[in-house]
């Protein structure tokens, strides 16, 4: 099957046709409209074109970091502290008093995975709760929803497990992540600042990970205390252990609390083992701060510092509609408008943390729209990325291999006139 994605603006201006054959990038030439000689004997007749009328064609983007578990349960869980200790314990006790069950649990996670897949996204990396009172009925779950995005959305799983994973009280906790390795994950997760020995569990995790093959992708230093920094943990047993999977963080608060020497030496043991990081802009400033009513601290990463060392920095929403997030739009250019309010980044390197900087930290090819790339393309009616981010607009088309799988189109009218129109 070869497609045509005709009258496309590239992110440099050009507005070109973009020839697909079996889900990958063939050519990539000048507009016939904008060529000498527009004919093209060359195209059989089976070649199916889509007009894409000068909208900005990009990569797809990619979702590093969902709960797609406890997506759109904002009305039933509410959390009116406004913390992180406040969600957890809003979401421990709303589980125990059976508000979720497993079917429940499959149409919201489908019901986000459809939300992410016609905003541009296909690919998604979600961490699913592994506790002892649900055993791997989340992950199941989950999975099951997946099932029906099979070919569109790529959905990887990482096992969240809950504290204590350390010490005489963890037997309960570890027994529930072997039983989702056994299930089947594709990393294993975990929150080393939440736990009594952090540098205990990360230990654990990369042992569990390695004995089955699989990466590691933990939620690290997700506060604002200085004192507790165990992403430096995470790197050095990295490093001395030879791990040798993919390794991912998300939040790295603390990291953004430190003084610049901290930051820079911390950065750049990260960067030396290959850890990618994850600054998740909407849960972070969500959560974090509430307790400082003066120079209220933004609770991301540093962001700059990472850069600087030349570690792998990409973007998430984290949580949508939850109690760890009451808002969220499930669109990665949100989070790429808040990388650029909050984080501080120049547009386009906003919109590479949640494309190819995604892709690359998940194990997943880049998308240049080059020969030779897969085709997962999205369309966006915007003139440019910084237009694609600031506005955000709902016209766009979606491909996952070449082949159309979600597209949406927004529409605005002003009725009537001014009082001084004519
Ligand atoms: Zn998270």
């Amino acid at each position: 099957m070869i497609k045509l994605l005709c009258n496309a603006r590239l992110a440099d201006g050009r507005t070109v046709d973009v020839r697909v054959a079996d889900g990958f990038i063939e050519s990539v030439r000048a507009s016939v409209v904008e060529q000498a000689d527009p004919a093209d004997p060359a195209d059989p007749a089976e070649v199916e074109v889509e007009d894409l009328s000068g909208w900005l064609l990009l990569p797809a983007m990619a979702e590093p970091h969902a709960h797609l578990d406890k997506a759109l349960t904002a009305e039933e869980v509410p959390n009116p502290q406004g913390d992180l200790r406040g969600a957890i314990n809003a979401w421990v006790t709303a589980a125990a008093a059976g508000v979720f069950t497993y079917e429940s649990t499959v149409e919201r996670a489908a019901a986000a995975m459809e939300l992410l897949l016609v905003h541009g996204v296909t690919a998604v990396r979600t961490h699913v709760n592994v506790l002892s009172t649900n055993g791997t009925t989340s992950l199941r779950a989950v999975k099951e929803a997946a099932l029906r995005f099979d070919g569109m959305l790529d959905v990887q799983t990482v096992a969240l497990t809950s504290s204590p994973m350390t010490g005489a009280d963890a037997k309960e906790n570890r027994a529930a992540l072997d039983a989702a390795v056994e299930e089947g994950v594709d990393l294993v997760g975990g929150c080393p600042h939440l736990d009594p020995d952090g540098a205990g569990l990360i230990r654990h995790a990369l042992a569990v990970a390695s004995d089955a093959g699989i990466g590691v992708d933990l939620h690290v230093d997700e506060m604002l205390d200085p004192s507790i920094l165990t992403l430096r943990d995470y790197a050095r047993q990295v490093i001395d252990t030879g791990f040798t999977g993919p390794v991912a963080a998300g939040h790295c608060v603390t990291l953004g609390m430190q003084p610049p020497s901290v930051q820079l030496e911390v950065a750049s043991l990260v960067a030396e083992a290959g850890i990618a990081v994850f600054p998740l802009p909407q849960t972070n400033l969500f959560l974090q701060g509430r307790d400082n009513a003066t120079a209220t601290p933004r609770g991301l990463t540093a962001v700059a510092a990472l850069q600087e060392a030349g570690a792998l920095v990409a973007a998430g929403a984290d949580n949508v509609q939850d109690p760890f997030n009451l808002v969220g739009r499930s669109d990665p250019l949100e989070t790429a408008a808040l990388m650029v309010m909050a984080g501080h980044q120049l547009p386009d390197t906003a919109f590479d943390m949640v494309s190819n900087n995604v892709r690359k930290a998940i194990g997943l090819p880049e998308v240049h729209i080059r020969p030779g790339d897969p085709a997962d393309l999205v369309a966006i009616d915007a003139p440019s990325v910084r237009a694609a981010i600031a506005d955000a607009p709902m016209s766009r088309r979606v491909f996952r291999r070449g082949v159309l799988v979600a597209s949406a189109d927004q529409q605005s009218e002003i009725h009537g006139r001014g009082r001084n129109g004519s």
